[in-house]
């Protein structure tokens, strides 16, 4: 069997204090990751922080570079699948500790940690249309970004103006309309990065309208989705040509169950909590899944869900 990883005690207390000076009150040892994915599975983070503001994110950026350290980014949790040994290094959040919406017609500047319905609701509120698609996606706008994130025929790249980013080597870069890819959640950005704000440009709707598509968006989550349950959303992408949803319910799958993970009765490219899951779990779930599909369709799905840390 392999060796679990694990980091010395005191250089991770080493790092917790250097880390401390830069994210005063911002820093914790050994986060469960499942407090902070809506999977709600996910072992330890050895080193987790929460920074406030645009020089702390650099900051921190700039430390965890010059020492080589690993490091992870994240937001809601909500397409990510952590495994049960955690996460090695340091773990960024930009969340409700990141939050900020602006809004100059026809633009909507926001942090990165906003959620991306609160967005959406303040364009409806502002009577600005462009948005109403994004109502039901339990994302941040820097997870929504970078996933691309969208529904009903539209997703997030369409709406960007710029987004400002602070490379993985300390660099802060902004990058404009022209140079984003529109492209099946895939990150549209040309470089990677922590996004840290981005500007959403919207056009001027009618309130009312917007409010009436924005509920009826989600009112079918509501009727197709099994909200209930903790979940990922949709755990592939689909294939050119076909959803996942279809080619998983065709290869019988739908209810199949490991451990406490089970694919959903309600909608076949969800894969619930049903209370007990772990992350290993979820993963052999995936596999049988792509294994069963592969066999009876000859089609490979590739996840949506982003894996990451120790098994
Ligand atoms: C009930 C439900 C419904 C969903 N419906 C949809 C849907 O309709 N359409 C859709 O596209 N998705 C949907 N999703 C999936 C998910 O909400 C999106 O993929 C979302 O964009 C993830 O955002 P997050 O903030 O949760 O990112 P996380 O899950 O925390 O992270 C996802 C990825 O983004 C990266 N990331 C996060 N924040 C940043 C940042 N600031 N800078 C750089 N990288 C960052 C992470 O490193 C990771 O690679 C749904 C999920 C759920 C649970």
């Amino acid at each position: 069997m392999k060796k679990k990883k694990v980091w010395p005690e005191e250089e991770i207390l080493r790092i917790e204090r250097d880390l401390s000076r830069l994210v005063p009150g911002g820093v914790t040892v050994g986060e469960p990751m499942d407090r902070h994915t809506t999977w709600r599975v996910g072992g330890k983070a050895d080193l987790f922080v929460r920074p406030t503001t645009v020089d702390q994110v650099r900051e921190v950026i700039c430390y965890v570079h010059s020492r080589g350290l690993p490091f992870h980014v994240i937001g809601n949790g909500s397409n990510l699948l952590v495994l049960d040994g955690g996460l090695r290094g340091v773990t960024m959040q930009l969340k409700d500790n990141f939050q900020g919406i602006k809004v100059r017609r026809p633009y909507i500047t926001a942090l990165a940690g906003t959620l991306l319905t609160q967005v959406a609701k303040r364009a409806a509120a502002c009577g600005l249309t462009g948005l109403e698609f994004a109502a039901g996606i339990p994302a941040t706008v820097g997870g929504a970004v970078v996933m691309n994130a969208g529904a009903f025929g539209s997703s997030v790249s369409e709406r960007l103006q710029r987004v400002r980013v602070i490379r993985f080597d300390g660099q802060h870069i902004v990058f404009q309309r022209e140079q984003l890819e529109n492209r099946y959640r895939r990150n549209p950005l040309p470089d990677k990065g922590v996004v840290v704000e981005a500007v959403f440009v919207l056009a001027p709707g009618d309130k009312e309208e917007i409010y009436r598509t924005m509920e009826r968006y989600n009112e079918e989550r509501r009727r197709k989705q099994p909200l209930q349950w903790p979940n990922a959303g949709s755990v592939f992408k689909n294939p050119p040509g076909a959803t996942a949803g279809e080619l998983i319910e065709k290869a019988g799958l739908k209810g199949y169950t490991i451990g406490g993970a089970q694919i959903s009765e309600q909608h076949a490219n969800f894969i619930i909590n049903t209370g007990k899951a772990t992350a290993a779990d979820i993963v052999l779930l995936i596999r049988t899944v792509q294994r069963r599909v592969a066999e009876k369709f000859g089609i490979v799905l590739e996840p949506e869900v982003k894996i990451i840390g120790e098994p």
